[in-house]
């Protein structure tokens, strides 16, 4: 399905271009584990696993086990087909066409047009925040939280992310 023509069908269907997402979180987070668990275990079946460089790369930000991580490289982001979901991602920014990578879990999305090692840090520091906070199920509802109440900029796990980031 043609990214652009389906939001344009959506809008046309009487969904709201905008609304308040914060009352939405505890219908939405449930979902949004449920959509992240599934397109982990994907990755965790196909993914590649990291190459040398990627496993010191992991290892400077903090990933205690970078030998679990797998690489899935894509065009686009993955997206999710729940309208409720996929409106809410796209609304924060989330899975829009700005964004060059995604973490769940140990599964990372890279956008190979876009693949850095830069990128690749930032996202091997989110693994280790769902590595500290313990499964996806846990880490999911905090790191949305944040995005909801902060914006995606000002989101405590985005600002650790961007600190630990290295073109080295
Ligand atoms: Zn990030």
């Amino acid at each position: 399905m043609n990214f652009t023509l389906g939001v344009f069908i959506l809008a046309n269907k009487g969904f709201p271009m905008s609304f308040d997402l914060a009352p939405l979180l505890p219908v939405l987070i449930p979902k949004a584990i449920e959509w992240a668990e599934q397109r982990a275990s994907e990755i965790s079946a196909s993914g590649e696993p990291l190459d040398e460089r990627g496993l010191v790369l992991a290892r400077q930000v903090g990933v205690a086990s970078p030998e679990k991580i797998r690489l899935s490289f894509v065009t686009q982001l993955p997206l999710p087909t729940d309208p409720m979901l996929l409106q809410a991602a796209l609304q924060i920014g989330l899975l829009g066409p700005g964004m060059i990578g995604l973490t769940l879990g140990h599964g990372i999305y890279i956008c190979r047009d876009y693949n850095s090692n830069r990128l690749l840090s930032h996202e091997c520091r989110h693994v280790q925040q769902y590595e500290q906070a313990g499964s996806i199920a846990a880490y999911l509802p905090d790191y949305l939280q944040q995005i909801v109440q902060f914006g995606y900029t000002s989101a405590p796990y985005e600002v650790d992310a961007r600190a630990h980031e290295t073109d080295a």
